[in-house]
């Protein structure tokens, strides 16, 4: 197989184990209307595989902020840690919702550095949150 295919088969099974949202902002497919991506967790161009382990499922906006990155400055300590890992790491350890489940808040070096470079806290996407709530779709339970 090419580098970057990845059969229907397995888009499916990520799918599911994702839930159907975003790994990163947890945007879930059925609120927006279409289907997020396969976000490879290594990008290829920096060795990753298209093996399960290495699969989530990410929204257009945060798979381009990811870009290639694996790494990213936490802007409270200026450490450099890894991008968080949906598949490995749990979302709650390292995020939670402010009050008004507009913003995804950073936990740890980790949170703080993946909402700052996904840019989590969107201006669209806040604004879509508000809607969400108002209609009692968000913010999204484990
Ligand atoms: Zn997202």
């Amino acid at each position: 197989m090419s580098p970057g295919y990845i059969s229907a088969k397995l888009r499916a099974r990520v799918r599911a184990q994702a839930q159907h949202r975003c790994g990163y902002c947890l945007t879930p497919e059925v609120l927006v209307g279409m289907e997020m991506e396969i976000d490879h967790i290594i990008p290829l161009s920096l060795g990753g595989s298209d093996e399960e382990s290495n699969l989530w499922l990410a929204c257009p906006q945060c798979n381009r902020h990811k870009g290639d990155q694996v790494s990213v400055v936490d802007p409270v300590t200026l450490e450099l840690v890894h991008i968080f890992n949906p598949r490995e790491q749990k979302w709650d350890e390292h995020f939670t919702w402010s009050l008004s489940g507009e913003y995804i808040l950073g936990l740890t070096p980790v949170g703080r550095a993946t909402v700052s470079a996904l840019q989590l806290n969107r201006a669209i996407l806040v604004e879509a949150r508000r809607f969400w709530a108002q209609v009692g779709r968000h913010p999204a339970t484990f």
